[in-house]
């Protein structure tokens, strides 16, 4: 086995990679950009290197600064993760000349397999049944035209170099296709520099099953079950689970047996996934192979018990694979939820920052059940625009599905993530979505059940009953602290006000407090719009952002944070802003005039103090959703303001060199 390895890599993949490295006993080596300096991946290995300015281009994909950091340290192999060079043939080439061990396939397959056009060719040769397509370039929007007919419609138009749901365009007709071809030829130029379209048939609502294989240099190929990963959004995949709720035993073992057949054609030796789509009748069909460790790989690792990455290392060692198809089974289910640090309030733009506070759940395995929680962030570390904004990947392990579900909905609810917005509440919302939980879904879930955006989950009466409870348990901490601020506690001790009107949002129940045990830890009989007791225990203080306790014997856990004169929960995927009141308070509440929010969706306002950098557009211009905008500089950090829809600029208020307080307007637009 190698002493010593450098993983290419950053963030939450590089400390993944980093932990089994150490398991082992392999020394590791970290890299690092500017930005990285006091990364997580940094402080977990041994040794690290810097490598070079923020882009990735300055410093993770420069293949001559990742050799000559070998070098340095004697690291004898080198683990690139997934994403910037571990699918690059050159990169392979070029540790191979330098007699240092890839951990990853062999140089040809990572060609043949790097390639749409060419894989898909493969594949149908090696006896895989590919999506039917047409595998030549396209030339130019006629010919677009012309094949997308032949195909039949609707189509998909893509990039043969793609990755990442980029370079991808759908077609119902004729001008779709012309359209959807010079969007994914455009899309592939800039993201790929490589412009080579193909069309093949769109198979309408698909879902996505991809399986994992694993073959060694000896010749040993196995499958290790599938994952499913069909709740996806523009194409990139938000949650994954396995098994797949879809697949029988038959399917199963042909997609997998398919898949081990397409890894020996191509001599495959180390971790890959085989991916494909599958209509509802269980046809299933090959989209690509991607030759390297998977964003997705740990909920296999939880099913199996395998550890995909300890045997990356022993494969790119020369070792044979000690597992043999017939060991392979899969036990229980997992699900894996990806954190992204983007707002699913504003249409997921991404949002940058320092976390000031992270708190995820405990990883802990309790009677069978598990919490695993992949992350390259702590409490401080800053979001920044230069790599990707997935900041953890948590997932469940349970018997069955349903239990998988309910851990990640409590995990959800435990995540403690501020100073930039998050997609948790989406995420929570989906694990609570009655056809998620039945299973009956598709790769156009997400597309079909928020045509509008997200929106949080409607609560319910049992919902607003136990957030009821918790606002009212944490009203009379406060209530007693501020009590004991005036020294009344001790002339009227005992005596509390048993009457109280909670409101949530735009409803209010009336709740009753029966008992109560003044102080902490919170111990309280709670009877909500006279409905039969609840008894509230919470350990709770005042300060604390996550409310954990008991309600009824049930365990529940909410997030909290302050607003005026009252509290914003979030459970369950339910988001309300809760004030509890007594009835004289409520009356007069009730009275007060709504206040109107003013409405600042016309206008570009800057989100932090800062210093305006760069204007990117004029009066008059037209933007699309997700454009640039603006560029501001705060806390020495770029920040790019993008539109969050389709509109026109009306006039530019500011300039460059401007320095601007939080929520000054930059400039307005008509829609
Ligand atoms: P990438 O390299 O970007 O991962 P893939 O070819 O794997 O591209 O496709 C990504 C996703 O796009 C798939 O998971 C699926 O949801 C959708 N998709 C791709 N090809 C088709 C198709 N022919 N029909 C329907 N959906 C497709
Ligand atoms: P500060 O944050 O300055 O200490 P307060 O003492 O007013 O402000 O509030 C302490 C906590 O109690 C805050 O989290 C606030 O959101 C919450 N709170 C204040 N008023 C109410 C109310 N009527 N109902 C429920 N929670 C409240
Ligand atoms: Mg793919």
């Amino acid at each position: 086995m190698f002493k010593k390895i450098l993983v290419a890599n950053r963030g939450e993949i590089a400390c993944r990679v980093i932990k089994t490295a150490k398991r082992m006993g392999i020394g590791t080596v970290a890299v690092y950009s500017d930005a990285d300096k006091n990364a997580v991946h940094v402080q977990m290995a041994d040794e690290a290197i810097h490598i070079g300015a923020n882009a990735a281009s300055e410093s993770y994909l420069v293949i001559d600064k990742i050799i000559d950091a070998c070098r340095q340290t004697g690291a004898e192999a080198v683990h690139p993760g997934y994403g910037f060079l571990s699918e690059n043939a050159l990169f392979t080439k070029a540790l191979d000349e330098a007699g240092i061990v890839f951990v990853g396939p062999g140089k040809r397959a990572i060609e043949v397999m790097g390639d749409k056009i060419q894989s898909k060719k493969f594949a149908t040769d090696s006896g895989v049944s590919t999506v039917p397509g047409f595998l030549d370039v396209i030339k130019d929007a006629d010919d677009a035209v012309k094949i997308s007919k032949q195909v039949g419609y609707p189509v998909m138009i893509k990039a043969s170099a793609g990755g990442g749901g980029k370079g991808m365009r759908v077609a119902f007709n004729d001008n779709e296709a012309r359209e959807g071809f010079e969007l994914a030829t455009s899309e592939a130029r800039n993201s790929f520099g490589d412009e080579r379209c193909f069309v093949e048939k769109f198979i309408v609502d698909p879902r996505h099953i991809e399986i994992q294989v694993l073959g060694d240099t000896h010749g040993n190929v196995i499958y290790l079950g599938e994952r499913e990963c069909s709740i996806q959004r523009r194409n990139q995949k938000v949650i994954e689970e396995a098994p797949s709720s879809f697949l029988d035993e038959e399917t199963r073992r042909k997609m997998g047996e398919q898949s081990v057949e397409l890894a020996k054609a191509v001599d495959y030796c180390s971790a890959g996934t085989v991916e494909f789509i599958v209509d509802k009748n269980r046809n299933f069909y090959f989209l690509e192979m991607n030759t390297r460790l998977q964003v997705e790989h740990p909920v296999t690792e939880l099913v199996t018990g395998v550890d995909l990455v300890e045997q990356m290392f022993r494969i790119a060692a020369g070792e044979k694979l000690s597992i043999r198809q017939s060991d392979v089974q899969l036990n229980g289910w997992a699900i894996e939820s990806r954190l992204y640090a983007e707002d699913p309030y504003r249409n997921f733009l991404p949002s940058t920052g320092r976390l000031v506070r992270y708190v995820p759940p405990l990883e802990q395995t309790i009677d069978g059940c598990t919490i695993r929680n992949d992350t390259g962030v702590q409490e401080g570390s800053e979001i920044s625009i230069y790599y990707d904004p997935m900041i953890a990947k948590l997932c469940t392990h349970g018997p069955d599905r349903a239990t998988a579900i309910e851990l990640m909905s409590d995990a959800l609810d435990q995540f403690v993530v501020d100073g930039i917005q998050h997609n948790i509440p989406f995420l929570s919302a989906l694990m609570q979505h009655p056809r998620w939980i039945s299973g009956d879904i598709s790769t156009a879930f997400i597309a079909d059940e928020y045509p509008d955006g997200f929106v949080p989950v409607q609560a319910d009466g049992i919902v607003i009953s136990k957030l009821s409870c918790v606002a009212l348990s944490m009203e009379m901490l406060r209530k007693d602290r501020l009590d004991s601020l005036a020294g009344r506690l001790s002339r009227h001790s005992g005596q509390y006000r048993s009457n109280w009107i909670v409101k949530l949002d735009h409803q209010s129940v009336t709740a009753n407090i029966l008992e109560r045990e003044p102080g902490t830890p919170v111990e309280m009989l709670v009877s909500i719009d006279g409905a039969d007791p609840i008894n509230v225990e919470s350990s709770w203080v005042p300060g604390e952002m996550l409310w954990s306790g008991q309600i009824d014997d049930e365990l529940v856990s909410v997030q909290v944070r302050s607003i005026t004169g009252g509290v914003s929960l979030r459970y369950r995927g339910v988001a309300m802003n809760v004030r509890v009141l007594s009835p004289e308070h409520a009356k007069l509440h009730d009275l007060m005039p709504e206040r109107t929010i003013p409405d600042t969706s016309n206008l570009l306002l800057c989100p932090m103090p800062g210093l305006v950098v760069s204007i990117a557009v004029k009066a008059g211009q037209s933007v699309q959703a997700g454009e640039a905008l603006a560029t501001v500089e705060a806390m020495k950090m770029e920040n790019v303001l993008r539109a969050e829809k389709d509109l026109v600029v009306l006039e530019v208020k500011v300039k460059p060199g401007d320095s601007l307080a939080v929520d000054a307007v930059i400039m307005d637009f008509v829609v």
